[in-house]
């Protein structure tokens, strides 16, 4: 847990969030400046900064995020989307938490 970081506040429930999915340890949200018609967000309760240190998981824990992802998407009636994590501030990453970006529908497109 990092004590300014926005997805830790949000599990924690310090901030609020349009929560969809919710399983242990895991969050689906919706993200606050949608750039798809459908922008989700999934977020495991876990701090890890980037998807570099997706080594960190264990294997149940890797596993347990993939089915979530999936689980997401049929949730929410998407059978066909568009999966994104930015890896690091050059590639658009601006919230240093892991997280899914789980997009639908019409692509309102990416900033550069
Ligand atoms: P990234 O650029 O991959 O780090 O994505 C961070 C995403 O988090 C952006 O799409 C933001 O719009 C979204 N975001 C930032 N703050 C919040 C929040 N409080 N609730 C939901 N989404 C957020
Ligand atoms: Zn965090």
């Amino acid at each position: 847990m990092t004590a300014d970081c926005i997805f830790c506040k949000i599990h924690r429930g310090e901030l609020p969030a349009t929560v969809v999915n919710r399983a242990d340890g895991l969050l689906a949200i919706e993200d606050i400046n949608p750039r798809a018609d459908v922008h989700l967000l999934v977020v495991p309760e876990r701090h890890i900064d980037t998807f570099r240190d997706v080594g960190e998981l264990d294997e149940g824990e890797a596993k347990a995020m993939l089915d979530f992802v999936a689980d997401t998407a049929k949730k929410v009636g998407l059978d066909e989307y568009r999966l994104m994590i930015f890896c690091g501030a050059g590639a658009g990453q601006t919230v240093f938490h892991l997280h899914w970006h789980l997009l639908g529908g019409r692509f309102h497109g990416m900033p550069a």
